[in-house]
């Protein structure tokens, strides 16, 4: 199995001609929610791909915390780890995109940002009997770091999506086996420039440096730049027409991380199957609506 520690958010997704001044009322062409966070999101990518999928993370106890629970079970993901906390409110995300295209989005982090060190420490079965874990920024970097450290002395591989963008502390990038940043949140973490793919092998080194396996930088719609130090090179991306790239780089990551073989041995093919994942997911509107199951993914790929 894989075990995911991260964020869980209902989306509200609102269309609207232009974005309000401030001051200004409009009214929205349409308006749908639907599950969301980058950990939830990652889970349910992982999940559709056909692995075993844990959840460690938090809700509120609001009715968005039900909607969101009941959307991981109906999805067959373990919600064992997922803490109801009083007196919270589930993560939320208020996006809003125009007729270009263009969103802006606003997220109360609720209970995301409350579950603590114990929290994981009372679900570390979940993670020693697993394959590897995958975290987000998202959640309390300190609880992240705990789910690393109780992966690491199990031998249970970590992989790092450092989003949003913030600087990391050392310790945690120390305790992490392959770190799957885009270019922004590279520049962030290794303060170098991604112009060229020689930018890429050396921030790409920076992480090496402190112990990272594999370094995967995802390239939007020019695919993923992957380095291990010794070996480097680009996976094109698939070609398509993507209408709403919101969980591109979730999807890539829990498809990528459904296909790894324990030794890793096989990681560019699965980077290969997380851009064939997400290309589909970039075709569809909205964050966990338009994650692609296995099925699709193998269609796709004949
Ligand atoms: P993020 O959404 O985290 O910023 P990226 O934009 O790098 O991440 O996208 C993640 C992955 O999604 C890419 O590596 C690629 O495989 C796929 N992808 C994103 N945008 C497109 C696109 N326009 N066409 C095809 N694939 C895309």
């Amino acid at each position: 199995p894989i075990t995911v520690v991260g964020s869980i958010n209902l989306d509200t997704n609102l269309r609207v001609a232009y974005m309000p001044k401030p001051g200004e009322t409009i009214h929205t062409k349409e308006m749908y929610t639907a599950g969301g966070g980058k950990g939830a999101n990652q889970a349910v990518s992982a999940k559709r791909s056909g692995a075993s999928t844990h959840f460690i993370g938090a809700i509120g106890d609001d009715a968005a915390g039900q909607v969101m629970l009941d959307l991981l079970k109906q999805e067959e993901i373990d919600v064992s780890g997922i803490k109801e906390l009083e007196n919270k409110r589930t993560g939320q995300a208020f996006i809003t995109v125009d007729e270009a295209g263009e969103n802006s989005i606003m997220i109360h982090s609720g209970a995301n940002n409350a579950f603590s060190k114990q929290d994981i420490q009372k679900n570390q079965q979940l993670i020693t009997d697993s394959q590897c874990v995958i975290a987000q920024f998202e959640s309390p970097i300190d609880s992240t770091l705990e789910a690393f450290l109780i992966a690491r002395k199990s031998d249970v591989c970590t992989i790092l999506n450092p989003a949003p963008a913030l600087q990391a502390p050392e310790e945690l990038l120390r305790a992490t086996d392959i770190i799957v940043p885009n270019e922004t949140e590279t520049q962030i973490l290794t303060t170098i420039t991604i112009t060229d793919e020689q930018s890429m092998k050396q921030a790409a080194d920076y992480f090496h440096h402190l112990g990272v396996k594999i370094v995967i930088i995802t390239l939007g719609s020019k695919g993923a730049f992957y380095s291990t130090g010794k070996e480097t090179g680009i996976v094109d991306a698939f070609k398509v027409k993507a209408v709403d790239t919101t969980a591109a780089g979730d999807t890539f990551i829990g498809a990528f991380a459904s296909q790894l073989r324990p030794d890793l041995s096989n990681f560019v093919e699965a980077i290969r199957y997380g851009n064939l994942a997400s290309s589909i997911a970039v075709q569809r509107f909205g964050a966990q609506p338009s994650i692609p199951f296995k099925e699709e993914i193998e269609e796709a790929n004949k």
